[in-house]
């Protein structure tokens, strides 16, 4: 789960780590008033939204006087922003901060992120801040320094100084970059993030050390424990075929291909979506109905994978462990029959009761093809895509 910069902030602030003064506004009115009571000379207005590259994209403007502050929110407050990271509809902006004025003498980068390679917390830092981290990964790695967490010795001090003084912090801000470091690792670890990032972390005219932005990923599946957290989802950002399938414990992610896909068990649903790319098509999402999918989570899958106007055909791939293949084919003719069913619909079912389920198929008397093998099923879809 993602947040906005501006409630980032406000964990930011909670652990220690210097951020500007900010409020964050949710119409143009509101915007001058924050203004007023922040008092200039210099105001930023910020475009809020869950993606980076804000700036670049027109999201993030100067403003050295009330009406200017009027102006920018005027143009930001209701824009299409569009960033590398929100594609190419881009994002709808409904909120902005106004933040005072920064004095920005260096820009930095720091972050903390959960690494899988050596199962321990990473926190790293750059002394190219500001622009894109993963265009500093791919031309000077050199220029990224890391810091791999013990997990039972924690972040020390000295880690954290020789990190500061390796993305170029001067001596004398040292205890201040100390502070910025170990409250963004304590915040991640106590939040359950998954990500922590400021960029830019700067350095000003006098010596502080302050984030200007702050960027936060958080574990689903760690929620339950955090529910300050769960108080800031914005549903706005999310895609409402994602929301709809979360009421029903689904795991949905919507692509860009034809051909939906639903499947039990993430690995499967990955292979398939594998499977089906090397037949030369592209599935139109994620989909795992998870371990005990009835017929009423068939029917809503198929209505939320229907939804997508892209989709010309479906897969259905259910392996039969515990989930047995005749309730499965029962939940699909169900669900066919109840949303009209009209693009055409392979089904593959290995396992326990097959040929029950297949049975129960083929009486339907609904147009379902059926396949063997996953290689028999994806050339069967793709096929079906191309008739169709
Ligand atoms: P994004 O990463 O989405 O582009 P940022 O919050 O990083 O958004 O802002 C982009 C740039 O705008 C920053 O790198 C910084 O140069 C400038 N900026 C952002 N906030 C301030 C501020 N409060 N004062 C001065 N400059 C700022
Ligand atoms: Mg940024």
């Amino acid at each position: 789960m993602k947040i906005h910069e501006y409630q980032g902030k406000e964990i930011l602030r909670k652990y220690g780590v210097a951020v500007p003064r900010g409020i964050p506004s949710f119409s143009v009115d509101e915007a001058i008033k924050a203004a007023q009571t922040l008092g200039g000379p210099v105001w930023v207005v910020k475009a809020q939204i869950h993606a980076g590259g804000r700036g670049k994209g027109g999201g993030v403007k100067v403003a050295k006087s009330l009406d200017e502050v009027k102006a920018h929110a005027s143009n930001i407050l209701g824009m299409q922003l569009v960033t590398h990271q929100t594609g190419p509809a881009g994002q709808k902006v409904r909120r902005l901060l106004i933040e005072e004025g920064a004095d920005i003498k260096k820009e930095l980068y720091v972050a903390v992120v959960t690494d899988r390679v050596s199962q321990r917390v990473c926190v790293m830092g750059s002394s190219e801040g500001g622009m894109d981290i993963e265009e500093v990964a791919a031309t000077h790695p050199e220029k990224i320094h890391k810091v791999f967490v013990d997990p039972l010795a924690g972040f020390k001090d000295s880690e954290a100084d020789e990190l500061a003084a390796k993305i170029g912090v001067p001596a004398a801000s040292i205890p201040q970059a100390r502070a910025v470091l170990k409250g963004l690792y304590q915040a991640f670890w106590e939040t359950d993030a998954s990500l922590a990032e400021i960029n830019p972390l700067i350095l000003t005219g006098d010596g502080k050390v302050i984030a200007l932005d702050a960027k936060w990923n958080f574990d689903s599946n760690a929620l339950y424990r955090h529910p300050e957290i769960v108080e800031m989802r914005d549903l706005d950002e999310e895609d409402p075929a994602e929301i709809e399938a979360s009421k029903y414990d689904l795991a949905y992610i919507q692509l860009d291909g034809n051909i939906g896909c639903l499947v039990n068990g993430a690995g499967l649903a990955m292979a398939t979506m594998d499977t089906i790319k090397l037949y030369g098509a592209e599935p139109a999402n994620f989909l795992d109905v998870g371990g005990g999918a009835t017929t009423e989570k068939v029917t809503e899958a198929f209505k939320i994978m229907l939804g997508n106007p892209k989709v010309k055909a479906i897969l259905v791939n259910i392996f039969g462990g515990i989930m047995r293949c005749d309730v499965i084919a029962e939940g699909v003719v169900a669900a066919s029959r109840a949303v009209g069913l009209k693009v055409p619909l392979v089904v593959r079912m290995k396992g326990t009761n097959e040929d029950l389920g297949k049975k129960i198929l083929a009486e339907s008397g609904l147009p379902i093809i059926t396949a063997d093998t996953m290689a028999e099923a994806a050339q069967r879809v793709v096929d079906a895509t191309k008739k169709a």
